[in-house]
């Protein structure tokens, strides 16, 4: 089947106005450009170590609905906004690792858009995933928890998987890291998902978003 006859079937739009664009093609000239690109930017996570986070933009139009359709569980959307993550500066990287999602989330959605976007991120930069990490548990309601209670429930959002438990330390000990979200809002995820590595000494650990809340 030519490309036409399936352009006319399946055409292609623009993810933000509707308008046709060229064979995958996320947005259309107009709408990317409306990007608002960032720099990179540093979160800390322990008194000498920082999270370096490439994002493209701030949390807005046009990739923010971008974002918002994993409610729809458009598995689609997540890849596109691989694509677009792709074109992003980033240095050499050993490993990828996104951000888990809850088995609850992941059953009900079907996907998770961290690991959609890092398969893409994968190719284009050529750097292996490893799903190093998996959610313990839904973070809790924190207000009523005592401090204690409170820093332990954080410390235990995300572990090392169970397959991992004896080769992870060789996996990140020298290397660096990247970890992979569509977006940071606060930087509490992606500590969370950083502290369980700590212990096996990565040399760096970045982290790369589609978006951050600036
Ligand atoms: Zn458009």
């Amino acid at each position: 089947m030519g490309y036409e006859l399936i352009s006319l079937v399946y055409p292609f739009l623009c993810r933000a106005c509707d308008r046709f664009v060229a064979r995958e093609q996320v947005f259309c000239s107009d709408c990317f450009s409306r990007i608002k690109k960032i720099p990179p930017s540093f979160i800390s996570l322990t008194t000498n170590i920082s999270i370096k986070i490439y994002s493209v933009s701030d949390y807005k139009e046009p990739l923010r609905s971008l974002i918002l359709r994993k409610k729809s569980s458009d598995r689609l959307a997540a890849r596109q906004l691989g694509e677009i993550m792709s074109r992003l500066d980033v240095g050499k990287f050993d490993y990828l690792i996104p951000v888990p999602l809850h088995w609850t989330r992941y059953a009900r959605r079907g996907f998770n858009q961290s690991r959609e976007i890092a398969c893409v991120l994968s190719k284009k930069f050529d750097i292996p995933v490893v799903d190093l990490l998996k959610r313990a548990k839904r973070t809790r309601f924190q207000s009523n928890l005592s401090h204690d209670l409170r820093q332990d429930n954080v410390d235990s959002v995300f572990v090392v998987q169970r397959k991992y438990h004896d080769i992870y330390c060789a996996i990140v000990r020298g290397k660096n890291v990247l970890l992979v979200d569509d977006l940071c809002t606060t930087g509490a995820t992606l500590k969370n998902v950083a502290r369980p590595l700590l212990a096996g000494q990565p040399r760096s650990i970045s982290a790369i978003v589609a978006c951050r809340v600036v």
